[in-house]
């Protein structure tokens, strides 16, 4: 798995070029989304660093996470969250969800997060490029739904927006659906984690102004 060094190195180099051009007080965090890996490729990334992973599924999350449970690792959700697995993934402590998505999901979380006193960050998914395959509210919809969520849900914990970059060839069209999340994310007034680039489009993302990147397949690589 040394394959994994290179990558990791490799992403990490690309990531810190980007960074620098864009300002060089931005502070960049990545998650390593291991969403199509195993343990062991995991412990191997984990060797070479990294200590963030994200998953998309609930129940991958909590047979990993379990599993590798002595190392010091951060989880992130990063997929849709059905209502029905709220408490399993509650009972999993997740560092972040990031794919908070909807008003009743909050809504729903909340009530289970006040009968269990517990607290739990969150993003909310922007839909930017407005594509119907994706999850996530509404560009025009998300300063209302974001401030709903902080005044109706305090076990939430809403630290900013996630957005996944429009799905096109045109390179004018991602950098659209960054630079409409990142105008989002500069009128909310407490808001600090923007969560957008994966691994075909990262340097687009930090070009506008992401600090929080979720990349998969260029890690992962062997
Ligand atoms: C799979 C996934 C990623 C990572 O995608 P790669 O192209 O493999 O880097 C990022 N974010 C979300 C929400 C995903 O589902």
């Amino acid at each position: 798995m040394i394959k994994f060094k290179n990558n990791l190195e490799d992403v990490i180099s690309r990531i810190e070029k980007a960074r620098i051009a864009y300002s060089r007080h931005q502070i960049i965090e990545l998650v390593a989304v291991s969403k199509y890996n195993t343990t062991e490729d995991i412990q191997a990334l984990y060797a070479f660093g990294q200590r963030t992973f994200g998953e998309n599924k609930v129940q991958d999350l909590k047979i990993k996470s379990e599993k590798l449970d002595e190392l010091p690792l951060q989880w992130h959700m990063i997929g849709t969250l059905q209502e029905n697995k709220i408490n399993t993934l509650l009972a999993l402590k997740p560092t972040l969800l990031q794919s908070l998505d909807s008003l009743k999901l909050a809504l729903a979380i909340q009530k289970r997060c006040e009968k269990n006193q517990i607290t739990l960050k969150a993003l909310l998914q922007v839909n930017s490029s407005e594509e119907v395959s994706k999850s996530g509210v509404k560009p025009q919809e998300c300063l209302e739904i974001y401030h709903r969520i902080v005044e109706s849900c305090p076990n939430i914990k809403l630290l900013g927006l996630m957005s996944i970059g429009a799905h096109s060839s045109d390179r004018s069209k991602i950098e659209l659906s960054f630079k409409i999340t990142k105008t989002l994310f500069d009128s909310l007034h407490n808001a600090k984690i923007l969560s957008m680039g994966m691994s075909q489009d990262f340097e687009i993302a930090i070009a506008n102004g992401s600090n929080m990147l979720r990349i998969g397949s260029v890690l992962f690589q062997k």
